[in-house]
């Protein structure tokens, strides 16, 4: 199998975690990107390493800019030359009206979900693009159905960072796309995953799946599937472009 490598952030849980592992499966030595969690990326390197993979888990915060230098380097020294970027790590915070958001949360979620994925995708381009010197490659941003609904009520400040992710998708395929490098991005519906409990309510999902045409929410591996298909070589003529895994909602 060809070697491949591909960095996965926020892969130690939820839908990380299941791209990180089908990732493997599909060949890739991956980087395994945490916060504070190191057992539970450690368990993903652990689980990749018993199906015969290549994995390493490497702590960084991609909304700093040093940690994610620093992260791209190790990979670079630990799993080879990069073909692949997964920007997953994303958050949100407790439910509440724009009315009374203040500026320290609004930045929080969008130093994370924006600021970091344009600081990952600069790293990658850097590396991957046949303007410096690379061999192509590919990135997918994890966005969400939130870039379209607004989450009234809830976090727009999150729908609003995941907007912002869909216009960097669009506009980094255009400059990039002659280069050898597709970008493209995923839209998750509503989601099992530890996300809805940072957003204060746990059984979000339960509550919110009678009004998904398809009457449930999704699992993080239905996420992963589309996620690995974008990296793959089947979707070699998909670029700026977007799968919506949300049930039809
Ligand atoms: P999750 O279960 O809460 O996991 C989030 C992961 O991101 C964790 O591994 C966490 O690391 C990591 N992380 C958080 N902040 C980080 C940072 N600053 N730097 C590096 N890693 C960081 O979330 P999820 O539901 O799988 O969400 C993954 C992505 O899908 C997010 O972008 C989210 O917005 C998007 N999404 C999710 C849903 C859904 O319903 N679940 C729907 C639409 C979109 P630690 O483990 O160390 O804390």
């Amino acid at each position: 199998m060809e070697d491949k490598t591909a960095i996965v952030t926020g892969a130690g849980r939820g839908i990380g975690a299941a791209t990180a592992l089908l990732a493997a499966d599909h060949g890739y030595g991956v980087c395994v990107n945490y916060l504070h969690n190191e057992a539970a990326a450690d368990d993903v390197v652990r689980k990749i390493r018993e199906r015969g993979g290549r994995a390493i888990a490497v702590g960084a915060d991609v909304s700093v800019e040093a940690d994610v230098i620093d992260m791209f380097e190790t990979s670079d020294k630990e799993l080879g030359v990069l073909s692949a970027l997964v920007n997953n790590a994303g958050i949100l915070a407790p439910q509440m009206r724009v009315d009374a958001m203040n500026a320290g949360r609004i930045d929080r979620i969008m130093r994370t979900n924006v600021t970091g994925c344009f600081i990952c995708a600069r790293q990658a381009v850097k590396r991957m693009s046949s303007a410096y010197g690379g061999k192509g490659g590919a990135i997918v941003n994890v966005s969400s159905m939130a870039s379209k609904l607004g989450s009234p009520g809830e976090y727009v400040d999150y729908a609003a960072s995941k907007a912002a992710v869909d216009a960097l998708t669009i506009g980094l395929a255009g400059e990039v796309a002659a280069e050898g490098i597709r970008v493209n991005a995923v839209r998750p519906g509503i989601i099992y995953t530890d996300i809805h409990a940072s957003g204060g309510e746990p059984g979000r999902v339960d509550r919110v799946k009678a009004g998904v045409p398809m009457q449930r929410g999704g699992h993080p591996e239905e996420v992963a599937e589309a996620i690995i298909w974008l990296l793959s070589g089947a979707a070699s003529y998909s670029t700026g472009c977007f799968i919506d895994v949300s049930g039809g909602r």
